[in-house]
């Protein structure tokens, strides 16, 4: 497609980054402005066991303090850089991927584990029902672009044909029917194969980038100048530095006992909403507009069940799909909450009574009569437990260096796509600077580890540009879609 978008945008983002130099590795090097530890040998120096533990490179059994004190000990490595850094990030969504790329072109190479059974991409979920010939954008559902930095990436996408602009209307659906069209100023784009396949496809051209899915890493352990890594017991490699790239009860789980009490302290204060999706699949359109308008995606407004709807068959196969009418639906916020449950472990009951309200919720935001929707013959509900921040610290990454270990992740700017992938591209940028320099002066690496937290404005399913202008100020014409 023949669309720059490079030359429209500009950054709204405070991005106090150096310019990306090439990575110089550095030889091993003693560090002057801080007290260093002696090395101690070790007979096991893989990983740590329940026979060497105590004997840690920054002195005292962590353990033992963990226990007397109830506050972590921070953990300092106080050896030089490795010449070759390793870098461990956990979490595959849009942060974590986008800091491995980068971190590859500043010459350092990365591991990223994440957890997804059927693909990388965390909150870009597609789910594809092969047989049916179903398909469900599941969580991101579209994405904006205002940043110069993040345009280049997505002008770079778009060429290799991962993902288009959706030109489908997409606007602001009103309880009763009434419908406003978003204006066109902000593009928007979507996968061409959805949102997973863009994830999956975002390393495909790496060399020194390694991915291990399924992996849940359990447990991190600073041993000997580097962060053990394990899933369960199993090791699962050590490395120069590690980034956590997901957040919510797992990363404070992981962060918890791992020696790292600023980052801890920061992840803690996020706090996140509660979502929930239906996926249908009807066998006929939905009676929206009036046959010659329809739309395909609505921020839905004045409706307690549902906050957004999109017809993904129009939106990812067009309107020669013949097929069934896949929809996804989401919840707001406040409903979220209100019927939050364990999201592993839905009890049927809710799960019922979930489908039925949101179906309701969608009959009225269409102005449709009662029970007058058609039913769908296929219908899954799913909880986003950890959906959206609403709070944010307003920084592109936080790191700590003296245990070498960073966060990014949407939450950091905002709550789209595109704070994750800028907050990814920072986090790779921080820590090669922080390797470039030898580690010598850690304290001039250290970012984001006391800013306090800004609530965050926006819509429930994210930022996108225009629409608080559509919520506040209606000036775009409106029409009525059930006829
Ligand atoms: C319902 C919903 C709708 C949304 N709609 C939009 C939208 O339309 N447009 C938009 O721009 N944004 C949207 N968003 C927000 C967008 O999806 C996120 O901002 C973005 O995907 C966050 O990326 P991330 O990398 O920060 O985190 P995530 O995508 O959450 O990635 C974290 C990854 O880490 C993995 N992980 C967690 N713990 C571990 C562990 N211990 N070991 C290994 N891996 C682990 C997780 O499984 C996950 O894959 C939506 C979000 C939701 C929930």
């Amino acid at each position: 497609m023949a669309f720059s978008i490079l030359s429209i945008f500009s950054s709204p983002f405070i991005f106090p980054l150096k310019t990306p130099k090439p990575f110089k590795p550095q030889k091993h090097r003693t560090i002057t402005c801080c007290s260093q530890e002696p090395k101690r040998p070790s007979k096991n120096p893989q990983r740590p066991t329940s026979r060497n533990r105590k004997r840690t490179p920054y002195g005292t059994s962590r353990r033992s303090i963990l226990k007397k004190t109830f506050t972590q000990e921070q953990v300092k490595f106080t050896a030089g850089v490795s010449a070759d850094p390793h870098v461990g990030i956990i979490g595959g969504g849009m942060a974590g991927l986008i800091c491995a790329l980068n971190l590859e072109k500043r010459g350092v190479k990365s591991t990223v584990f994440d957890t997804g059974m059927h693909g990388l991409g965390g909150r870009m979920g597609t789910r594809v029902i092969d047989p049916q010939q179903l398909i469900f954008d599941h969580a991101a559902q579209l994405f904006t672009v205002s940043d110069s930095r993040f345009a280049e990436l997505v002008e770079y996408w778009l060429e290799k044909g991962l993902v288009r602009q959706w030109q489908g209307l997409v606007g602001l659906l009103e309880l009763g029917g009434q419908f406003v069209p978003l204006p066109s100023s902000a593009p928007r784009f979507i996968g061409v194969k959805g949102m997973r396949p863009l994830a999956d496809s975002l390393l495909s051209e790496t060399s020194m980038v390694n991915v291990v899915r399924p992996c849940w890493i359990s447990k991190l352990e600073p041993f000997n100048g580097m962060w053990h890594l394990s899933e369960n017991g199993r090791p699962r490699g050590k490395f120069d530095a590690i980034v956590i790239a997901h957040n919510g009860k797992c990363a404070n789980r992981l962060l918890a006992l791992s020696g790292l009490p600023l980052i801890a302290r920061q992840m803690k204060r996020l706090e996140l909403s509660s979502i929930w999706a239906l996926l249908a699949a009807f066998e006929d359109p939905l009676p929206i507009g009036d046959g010659k308008v329809t739309f395909e995606g609505a921020f839905v407004k004045g409706v307690d069940s549902v906050s957004w709807m999109a017809n993904n068959s129009m939106k990812l196969l067009g309107s020669h799909s013949n097929g069934p009418h896949c929809w996804t639906f989401f919840s707001t916020a406040a409903y979220g909450k209100r019927n939050k449950v364990p999201q592993e472990n839905i009890p049927t009951a809710t799960a019922d009574k979930v489908k039925t309200s949101m179906l309701e919720g969608v009959e009225a935001a269409l102005g449709l009569p009662k029970e007058s929707l058609q039913r769908p013959f296929y219908a899954r509900v799913q909880l986003w437990g950890a959906a959206l921040p609403t709070n944010s610290p307003g920084i592109p990454c936080i790191f700590d260096p003296y245990g070498r270990a960073g966060i990014c992740g949407d939450w950091l700017l905002g709550s789209n796509l595109e704070s994750a992938a800028l907050s990814g591209m920072a986090l790779a940028n921080h820590i090669a600077d922080y390797f470039q320099s030898g580690g010598a002066c850690p304290e001039e690496f250290a970012v984001g580890l006391e800013k306090e937290f800004q609530p965050i404005q926006g819509h429930d399913i994210g930022q996108f540009p225009g629409v608080e202008s559509l919520t506040h100020d209606n000036q775009m014409p409106a029409y009525q879609v059930a006829t």
